[in-house]
């Protein structure tokens, strides 16, 4: 079995999943005042210190969520009701967690949503993004800082910048580069930012919310969190969230040094056995170290896609939440390409072999797809 699929999400490292388990037996309620409470108390605060060390911030700006998902439902919810906005600017590649809550906050608060204009390798047209924040005041900016399925970094300290100088909210997904890349969120000129456990090697179910200013809860209920998201803390999501989040900072620059390798090895040997394929978005030249996308001329991705799973090689043809859907990518038709494609995103344990059988398997089913059509 070989795992290309570390963008969709990340195993569990074994140090994590055992203080997952060592912490369930930590059942007191973080919110009960006895000594069991406290004891609970005490050890989501040692988390949520150490996670905002790392992330370069004060406690007092994560807010632990259910998923990124979760966090970006609350955010942009309780800011669309609260904030007095009037306008949300968005890029068409967002996540589909912000493009659906943009979609329905806006409709429930006749807000008026303005598309940004991204060219045909998905970078986003600034000019265009300033031209929309001097027209428009009260204005909310919602952009990703590496998207998920081309791989792209967005240029987000220049558009924190021109979100300041217009007096606009800047509202962050960075579930593909929290635990990814070093940030320093409190130099950033960022109001808010969601990252995701399970991207990090961490549990499943754990969102980090990272808020410069107190919001409104989506979720009603308990006063947990500050009142900004009820409900009884997941103690040992959020105390395995904090472990993986320091093993992996620990060894960050090894780690990416190495996926680094291995995704420029897998550039090279697709461009040598394939001369006609296509590279989506930036990746062949720059974006996120752990992400290629790609389709073959004169072959289905899906096709491609189902082979590969056949053989014990996963990949992906979109993003996972979308995977089953009829439609083509929402990313990909964004950049004027109206078919599937593959995406491969590595993690640590990726190996340069795993990348030659992966080409001698893909050249295997290319060819036998093209003669097929013969
Ligand atoms: N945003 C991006 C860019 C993602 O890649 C994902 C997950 O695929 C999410 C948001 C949603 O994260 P979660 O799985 O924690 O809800």
């Amino acid at each position: 079995m070989i795992y290309f699929d570390y963008a969709a999400t990340t195993p569990i490292l074994p140090e994590v999943k055992n203080v997952f388990i060592d912490t369930l037996e930590q059942f007191g309620n973080p919110s009960s005042v006895h000594l069991y409470g406290r004891k609970s108390r005490v050890i989501v605060e040692e988390a949520r210190a150490i996670i905002a060390e790392l992330l370069s911030c004060e406690q007092n700006n994560i807010i632990f969520t259910s998923s990124a998902t979760e966090a970006i439902n609350l955010g942009i919810t309780s800011i669309c009701r609260s904030r007095n906005i009037k306008n949300i600017i968005f890029s068409p590649i967002e996540h589909a967690a912000m493009l659906r809550s943009i979609a329905f906050c806006s409709q429930s608060n006749n807000i008026s949503t303005l598309e940004l204009k991204i060219n045909n390798l998905g970078n986003i047209d600034l000019d265009y993004l300033e031209k929309l924040l001097q027209t428009n005041a009260n204005t909310l900016v919602c952009i990703m800082h590496a998207n998920n399925e081309i791989g792209n970094l967005i240029p987000i300290k220049e558009i924190g910048k021109l979100c300041k100088t217009y007096n606009a909210l800047f509202f962050c997904d960075m579930v593909q580069t929290m635990g990814k890349y070093n940030l320093a969120l409190n130099k950033l000129p960022i109001d808010f930012a969601v990252g995701s456990a399970h991207k990090f090697y961490g549990p499943k179910g754990c969102g980090l919310f990272y808020i410069t200013e107190d919001i409104d809860p989506l979720l009603f209920g308990g006063f947990q969190e500050r009142n900004m998201r009820a409900g009884t803390e997941n103690i040992p999501a959020i105390v395995a969230t904090a472990k993986a989040l320091e093993i992996i900072q620990q060894n960050l620059s090894t780690y990416m040094l190495h996926i680094n390798e291995i995704k420029q090895y897998c550039i090279t040997k697709l461009k040598n056995n394939f001369p006609d394929i296509v590279f989506v978005g930036n990746c062949e030249n720059g974006g996120v170290y752990h992400i290629i996308n790609f389709f073959l001329p004169n072959i289905n991705s899906e096709t491609l896609f189902m082979h590969l799973d056949m053989r014990g090689i996963a990949v992906s043809s979109g993003s996972a939440c979308s995977s089953g859907s009829q439609h083509n990518s929402h990313v990909l038709q964004a950049l004027g390409i109206n078919k599937k494609s593959i995406r491969i995103s590595f993690g640590k344990d990726n190996t340069f072999e795993e990348i030659d059988i992966f080409i001698h398997n893909l050249l295997q089913i290319y060819n036998a797809q093209n003669e097929k059509a013969l």
